[in-house]
C-alpha cells in the first residue's frame, strides 16, 4: 500500500474569529468553569456538549445529530469548533455552511456527501518493509534547461545497503533519484527505501558501516528481493475523501488503486467508485487493518438547506460510515425551504429533528460580554482602556458581541494613527459611529426604503 503518499485534502478551518477558543473548558467532573480555555459563561451549553464529546468517544453518538439552537452571536460555532478541539487533531472536522450546498455545478447532495466523506477518519495501520543504507556517493550532473540556463541533477547515487546477508554496496536506479532529490539526501545520510514502492526516506546520518566500499561496476544493481532486514509500522489517518479524490482515476478497479494511491487528479468521483472504496474501506477494517474514526460535520445555517437535503441527510445519517452531524442555527419557527407550507421548528422537518439533540445557547450578561471582549483583545495584542472596554459591552448588549468584537481592530487602527498603543474610549466611540450595526442598519433601511433599489 501506498497510502503515505495521500496528502489530505481536508479543508482549513475558518477559525480567526475563534482563535482564543482552544476547548470546552470543563473540568475533571464535566462541570463548566466561568472563564475557561477561553470561553466565557454558555455553562449549560458547554456541560452538555461536554456529555456529547464523552459520547462521541465511546461511539455512542452513531446516527444521532446535534442542533446548537441560540441567537447569533451566542457561540454556537465557537462550541462546535470547542468540540472538535476537545475530540483532538486525529479526529477529522469539517465546517460548512448551509447555503454552500447551492453551486450551479454540483448537485446539493453531492456537496452534502462530499463533506460527509471529509468527516470519515480512517486510521490505516500497516507494516512496511524497508530497506536501509547509507548514502556513500551522490554524483550531480549539469543539464540544459528547456526554459534556458543550467541546473543540475542527480547521475549517479551509491550507497551500502544493509540487508540480512550483511552490507553490500548498489548502483541505484535512475527511477529513484526524484524520491532521493526530495528528501534532499545528502552523501553520509541514512535512508529507509520502502521494499514495495521504492519510496525513499532520509532517517538520519550515518554511523559509517559502509563507507570503506569502493563500487567499480557501471550497472545497476537491483535492490535485493527477500533480503530486507527491516520492518517499520505506520500509521497513516486519511478521510474517505481523500481516497475518493486519490483513486478518481477512470478504468482499472478500486482494490488495486487503493492499494497504490496515487497523487489526486482532478477527475469525477462517482457513486460507483464510493461504494467500491466502501466495500475495500469495510473489508479493511474487518481485518482490523484500518480503524474507523467517525468525525464532525458542522453544517452552520441548516435553516439553509432544503427538503431534498434534508431527506438525504436523514437517510446518510442511517449509514455506518456516517460522521457525527453538528447543526447550528439562529431560526425559529420558520418555512422548510424547497415545500410550499411546512412550517418547523428552525426550518428542519420534525422526522429529523426527533433523531436531533438539541442545545440551546442563552445571550450573555453585560458581565460575559465584557469578559469575552476582553479576551479577543488579548487575543489580538491589543490594550483597552477600562470606559472602552466598558462602553464595548454595553453596545455589545444592545447590538451584537460579534459587532463590538469587529470594532477593535479599526479602533485599535484610529488609536495608532494618534500614536498611541493603548485604545481609548473616544476610539471606540468615534469607530462606532462610522459602522453600522446590523440592527442599525435594518433600522435606517426601514427609515429610507424609497433611497433604495429594489
Ligand atoms: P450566528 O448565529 O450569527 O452564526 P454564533 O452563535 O455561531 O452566531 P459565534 O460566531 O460562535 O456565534 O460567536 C461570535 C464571536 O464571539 C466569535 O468570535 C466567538 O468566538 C465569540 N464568542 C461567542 N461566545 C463566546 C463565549 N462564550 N466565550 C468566548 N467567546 C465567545
Amino acid at each position: 500500500m501506498k497510502i503515505s503518499e495521500v496528502k489530505s485534502t481536508t479543508r482549513e478551518q475558518r477559525i480567526t474569529p475563534h482563535t482564543h477558543i482552544k476547548g470546552l473548558g470543563l473540568n475533571e467532573e464535566g462541570r463548566a468553569f466561568q472563564l475557561a480555555d477561553g470561553f466565557v459563561g454558555q455553562t449549560s451549553a458547554r456541560e452538555a456538549c461536554g456529555i456529547i464529546v464523552d459520547m462521541i468517544k465511546s461511539k455512542k453518538m452513531a446516527g444521532r445529530a446535534l442542533l446548537l439552537a441560540g441567537a447569533p452571536g451566542t457561540g454556537k460555532t465557537a462550541i462546535a469548533l470547542a468540540i472538535a478541539q476537545e475530540l483532538g487533531s486525529k479526529v477529522p472536522f469539517c465546517p460548512m455552511v448551509g447555503s454552500e450546498v447551492y453551486s450551479s455545478e454540483v448537485k446539493k447532495t453531492e456537496v452534502l456527501m462530499e463533506n460527509f466523506r471529509r468527516a470519515i477518519g480512517l486510521r490505516i495501520k500497516e507494516t512496511k518493509e524497508v530497506y536501509e543504507g547509507e548514502v556513500t556517493e551522490l554524483s550531480p550532473e549539469e543539464i540544459e534547461n528547456p526554459l534556458g540556463g543550467y541546473g543540475k541533477t542527480l547521475s549517479q547515487v551509491i550507497i551500502g545497503l544493509k540487508t540480512v546477508k550483511g552490507t553490500k554496496q548498489l548502483k541505484l536506479d535512475p527511477s529513484i533519484y526524484e524520491s532521493i532529490q526530495k528528501e534532499r539526501v545528502t552523501v553520509g545520510d541514512v535512508i529507509y527505501i520502502e521494499a514495495n514502492t521504492g519510496a525513499v526516506k532520509r532517517v538520519g546520518r550515518s554511523d559509517a558501516y559502509a563507507t570503506e566500499f569502493d563500487l567499480e561496476a557501471e550497472e545497476y544493481v537491483p535492490l535485493p528481493k527477500g533480503e530486507v532486514h527491516k520492518k517499520k509500522e505506520v500509521v497513516q489517518d486519511v478521510t474517505l475523501n481523500d481516497l475518493d479524490i486519490a483513486n478518481a482515476r477512470p478504468q482499472a478497479s478500486c482494490y488495486l488503486l487503493l492499494l497504490t494511491l496515487l497523487k489526486p487528479k482532478k477527475t469525477e468521483i462517482t457513486d460507483k467508485l464510493r461504494k467500491e472504496i466502501n466495500k475495500v474501506v469495510n473489508k479493511y477494517i474487518d481485518q482490523g487493518i484500518a480503524e474507523l474514526v467517525p468525525g464532525v460535520l458542522f453544517i452552520d445555517e441548516v435553516h439553509l438547506l432544503d427538503i431534498e437535503c434534508f431527506t438525504y441527510l436523514n437517510k446518510a445519517l442511517e449509514s455506518t460510515l456516517s460522521p457525527i452531524v453538528i447543526f447550528a442555527t439562529n431560526r425559529g419557527m420558520c418555512q422548510v425551504r424547497g415545500t410550499e407550507d411546512i412550517f418547523a421548528p428552525h426550518g428542519i422537518p420534525v422526522d429529523l429533528l426527533d433523531r436531533i439533540l438539541i442545545i440551546r445557547t442563552l445571550p450573555y450578561t453585560l458581565e460575559d460580554v465584557r469578559a469575552i471582549v476582553q479576551i479577543r483583545a488579548k487575543t489580538e495584542g491589543l490594550t483597552l482602556s477600562e470606559d472602552a472596554l466598558n462602553h464595548l459591552a454595553e453596545s455589545g448588549i444592545r447590538t451584537s458581541l460579534r459587532y463590538v468584537i469587529q470594532l477593535l481592530t479599526p479602533a485599535s487602527i484610529l488609536a495608532r494613527i494618534n500614536g498611541r498603543e493603548n485604545i481609548t474610549l473616544e476610539d471606540i466611540k468615534e469607530v462606532d459611529d462610522l459602522f453600522y450595526d446590523a440592527k442599525s442598519s435594518a433600522k435606517v433601511l426601514a427609515e429610507y426604503q424609497g433611497l433604495y433599489k429594489f
